[in-house]
C-alpha cells in the first residue's frame, strides 16, 4: 500500500526539531490540506523544509479528510457565544454542534477543532471534561483542568515507558 502523503490528512500536528537551533522545536500543523509551521522561515516564505519532515507514522492527532466539513472560521464565534451565554455550565459537543449548525457526528470533529483554536490561538478560558465543554468563570476551574491534563500527561508517559520497555525486550 502506498504511503499516504501528509497533505492528504486534514488535521496534522507534529513537533519537529530545528536543525539550526538544537533544542528548539517547531510545530507543523496541516489543516484541511493547508500547511503551517511555527518557524520563522515559514512565516517569511510560506513554506519550509519542516513540512517534509513530518512522518505520517508519527502523527499523534489526525482526522481523516472525509470526516471534515469545511466551516468558515467565523463560525467558531457561534460556539464561543453559546459557551459564554451559558458560562459555568457543561455543554456536550453534540449539543454545541446542534445549537450552532456545526456538523453533528464523527465525534463533532469540527466543533473540537474550533474549540482548540478558541483556546490555543484566541486564548479563551474553555475547559473540557467528561460532560463536554465549559466556559470557565474562575481561576480555580482553570487550575483544576490543568491538574487533570497533567495527570493524563503523566499517564501517557507511563504508558510510553511501559511500551518502550516491551519493545526493547522483544528486540533483544
Ligand atoms: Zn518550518
Amino acid at each position: 500500500m502506498a504511503q499516504k502523503s501528509i497533505m492528504e490528512y486534514s488535521q496534522v500536528e507534529e513537533v519537529v526539531d530545528s536543525r539550526s537551533n538544537p533544542g528548539t522545536k517547531h510545530i507543523v500543523i496541516i489543516e484541511s490540506g493547508k500547511p503551517f509551521c511555527s518557524c520563522p522561515g515559514f512565516k517569511y516564505h510560506g513554506h519550509c523544509h519542516h513540512l517534509n519532515e513530518v512522518d505520517p507514522n508519527n502523527i499523534y492527532s489526525t482526522v481523516p479528510a472525509k470526516a471534515v466539513q469545511e466551516t468558515p472560521d467565523d463560525d467558531k464565534y457561534k460556539i464561543l457565544g453559546l459557551l459564554q451565554d451559558r458560562a459555568g455550565e457543561w455543554i456536550t459537543s453534540n449539543e454545541i454542534a446542534r445549537e450552532t449548525g456545526y456538523k453533528v457526528g464523527n465525534s463533532q470533529v469540527e466543533v473540537r477543532k474550533a474549540i482548540t483554536i478558541l483556546i490555543e490561538l484566541d486564548n479563551y478560558p474553555i475547559i473540557s471534561g467528561h460532560d463536554g465543554y465549559k466556559y470557565a468563570q474562575t481561576n480555580d476551574e482553570i487550575q483544576e483542568y490543568i491538574t487533570a491534563l497533567e495527570k493524563r500527561m503523566f499517564g501517557l508517559q507511563r504508558r510510553i515507558t511501559s511500551l518502550r520497555t516491551i519493545l526493547n525486550e522483544v528486540r533483544k
